[in-house]
């Protein structure tokens, strides 16, 4: 298919598919008038491609993801997880402090153990 009609089923703009071919991403094959032409399988490599950027992923690491042969691939992919991890961790605890502050009697946050004790444990670890 056209580089339109991957573009619309993919829900991304014409401009995307040209960056992503550029860089080496996901490179469709080429008409013999040299026009992009996607495959189902392009689609689906796109597809994975917008998963990955969905949690967080740079279009580097994504290449190295792909790419079975890529040098580092699998420290990426290690150091990605562990990231998720974190990420969990982080969001298990924001849920348990919201679970416990809709119910808490407390009229200051700072009065309860439990409020308090979630901006003690959680920090400035923001930044990542
Ligand atoms: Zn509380």
């Amino acid at each position: 298919m056209k580089i339109g009609d991957a573009a619309q089923r993919l829900g991304v703009a014409v401009h995307v598919l040209r960056h992503w071919d550029d860089e080496g991403i996901v490179v469709p094959d080429r008409s013999p008038s040299g026009h992009r032409e996607y495959t189902e399988e392009h689609l689906t490599r796109l597809r994975v491609l917008r998963a990955c950027q969905g949690v967080g992923m740079s279009l580097p690491e994504i290449r190295q993801v792909l790419n079975r042969a890529e040098p580092g691939r699998a420290a990426v992919i290690e150091q990605r997880i562990g990231w998720i991890q974190a990420q969990r961790r982080r969001l298990e605890h924001a849920e348990r402090f919201l679970t416990h502050v809709v119910d808490c009697r407390h009229d200051l946050l700072t009065r309860c153990e439990g409020c308090s004790g979630y901006a003690a444990t959680t920090g400035h670890a923001g930044a990542d």
